[in-house]
């Protein structure tokens, strides 16, 4: 079960969305789209004989002028108003560019990429007064007793820390939680829900692909070596440290089962390559370029934290109600029926993940 602060809080954000999106005119031909492409070399146009190029799109849409669009979903807590450096940052975002190959794989020909953005509300449970029966908040002195204003007519309502008069106050609950939530959501939605779309042109894809290329040809060179440096300039990101840092200063050991897991499968959320050769997703690049000892753990190792980031776990649960609100939309649903749907699926307990036996690959760092 998700904490059920974090889940008012996906919620209403999939409230506010669905009232905000659900009349846009998009006809869904697709939502969560895996694919599995060819990682060509951008100058002999040759397939590579090492990797194939996997991920999901979130959803493939046509617009009422019959465009075809990729779709991508993101949650930030960073400022995604127009203008601002989230979207000019896009200009050279890799994901984009890979996932127009990746919806050409799946037969599709999306001229651009609409971008999706769900901010965060900052709210975080707090407290909240108590109040006496008149109403009143109830502020105590060091001797526990009621503390009046100076000219002793009413009780005093503000605590005061030098005084040592202490204003009383209660957990707030999940529903008053919830509520301050949609209030600052209603107050400004569109800084809340902003759409934009991102245009590649022929030369940004070919830049792009080379990217690829070069991160595919780093990894290979790494695992042929044994060799993984480590990027300390990487070791907080998002605002959080890395989740090795522990193993990296040799205060944890990876096979403690409380702190890691290993998968078997790489890319957890994607099925094998139809192919056989090991996919790469977009994911896998961005950790690769972060930090090769990083990638080393999670795409050579598959060793995962046991317990994801607030904002890893927080985003996974917004993108299970977006998928089940799109799946909606493309069954042809009402508004209500979508949302209901988002709802009830953000409600499940998170997927258990199995943890693989710890049988260590003998590996050179
Ligand atoms: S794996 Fe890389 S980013 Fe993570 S703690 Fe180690 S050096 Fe830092």
């Amino acid at each position: 079960m998700s904490d059920p602060f974090e889940l008012v809080r996906a919620e209403e954000m999939l409230r506010g969305y669905s009232a905000r999106w659900f009349d846009e005119k998009l006809k869904v031909l697709a939502v969560e789209a895996e694919y599995d492409a060819d990682l060509t070399n951008p100058e002999s146009g040759a397939a590579s004989r090492t990797f194939r190029l996997g991920g999901k799109i979130d959803a493939i849409v046509e617009d009422a002028t019959g465009r075809v669009l990729n779709v991508e979903h993101k949650t930030s807590g960073e400022d995604v108003s127009a203008g601002s450096f989230y979207w000019r940052r896009l200009k050279i975002n890799s994901q984009i560019s890979g996932y127009l190959v990746g919806a050409r794989a799946l037969g599709f020909d999306p001229v651009e990429t609409l971008y999706d953005v769900l901010g965060k509300p900052g709210q975080r449970p707090a407290t909240t007064p108590l109040l006496d029966e008149w109403g009143m908040k109830i502020v105590l002195d060091g001797a526990g007793a009621r503390v009046k204003t100076k000219d002793g007519k009413k009780h005093r309502e503000t605590g005061d820390s030098a005084l040592g008069y202490v204003l009383q106050t209660r957990p707030e609950t999940v529903e008053e939680y919830r509520v301050r939530v949609r209030e600052a959501i209603c107050k400004e939605p569109d800084a809340y829900f902003v759409r934009g779309t991102v245009v590649r042109l022929q030369d940004e894809e070919k830049e792009a692909s080379f990217d690829t290329w070069q991160t595919a040809a780093s990894i290979r060179e790494g695992r042929r070596l044994g060799r993984h440096p480590r990027n300390p300039d990487s070791c907080v990101r998002y605002g959080a440290p890395c989740s090795m840092f522990d193993v990296c200063t040799g205060e944890a050991s990876v096979d403690d089962p409380t702190r890691y897991r290993r998968v078997v499968n790489m890319h957890e959320e994607l099925s094998a390559s139809k192919v056989g050769l090991p996919l790469l997703t977009n994911s896998e690049q961005g950790t690769y370029r972060a930090c090769p000892r990083l990638h080393h753990y999670r795409y050579d190792l598959g060793i995962r934290a046991v317990v994801d980031s607030d904002n890893a776990r927080f985003g996974s649960l917004c993108h299970v109600g977006l998928e089940q609100w799109w799946l909606g939309k493309k069954d042809g649903a009402d508004e209500a029926t979508c949302f209901g749907r988002a709802v009830a699926a953000m409600a499940l307990p998170p997927p258990r993940h199995d943890v693989a036996p710890t049988t260590r690959k003998e590996v050179t760092l």
